[in-house]
């Protein structure tokens, strides 16, 4: 077995590993080299995901990649994927595909981070769509066009779970920020300057977390 010829597994050798969800703190039993044994012990304390539905566009995706690995690295607990009107048509045709390469993405990154769990990506959309997926008490849109209100701010009073939407590198068009606002979402900076899809994702998962 991989583990025993790799970790020259012994009996009595404790290890963190997830079982059924949970994060457990686990010790070799029995090993040779077909079977390893454990014996749980207790259960760890693993974050829970932040309650944070990322609906983010598709973009270029080695940046994507990237913020799709490090939101999970903060906690997000779900990302929806959308076909926005500034995405570009090769990514657009591409991203039906490239889902299971996000979906092995988070995988890999909640177990380097320790979660529990392992935040759920969803098929490629487009933003009707998109939107109609979001049950968030509190959902908001990161604009780089907002100068008032920003994140912090609007999550100083108290929520359970909150949506944050990110645009592709040319931003959300106009029609697309009205169709956010007709579904009940609010504007949001993160400050002056304009910021990468990723790097907002990420700086927005931050702020989440800080506050929530
Ligand atoms: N339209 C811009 C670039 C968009 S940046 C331009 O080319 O001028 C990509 C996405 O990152 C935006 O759609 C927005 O969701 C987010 N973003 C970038 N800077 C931001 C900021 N200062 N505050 C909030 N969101 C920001």
């Amino acid at each position: 077995m991989h583990l025993a010829r790799v970790l020259r597994a012994q009996p009595g050798q404790v290890f963190d590993v997830v079982a059924n969800g949970f994060l457990h703190r686990a010790e070799i039993f029995s090993a040779d080299e077909h079977e390893v044994v454990f014996t749980l012990h207790e259960e760890l304390e693993a974050d829970a995901a932040l309650p944070v539905h990322l609906v983010m566009a598709v973009f270029k995706f080695d940046h994507m990649e990237w913020g799709i690995e490090k939101a999970t690295e903060l906690g997000a607990a779900r990302i929806t994927p959308v076909i926005a009107r500034r995405t570009e048509k090769h990514l657009a045709q591409a991203a039906a595909k490239r889902v299971e390469r996000w979906r092995r993405i988070v995988r890999e990154a909640a177990q380097q981070s320790r979660r529990s769990d392992v935040p759920e990506v969803n098929d490629p959309v487009v933003l009707k769509a998109a939107l109609g997926m979001v049950s968030a008490e509190r959902k908001l849109l990161l604009a780089e066009t907002e100068q008032e209100n920003s994140l912090r701010a609007a999550l100083e009073t108290e929520v359970a779970t909150v949506a944050l939407a990110i645009g592709p590198e040319g931003g959300w068009t106009a029609d697309e920020m009205v169709m956010f606002a007709e579904n009940g979402w609010k504007n949001v900076t993160l400050g002056p300057r304009i910021l990468r899809a990723e790097t907002a994702a990420i700086a927005g998962l931050a702020v989440c977390a800080a506050m929530l």
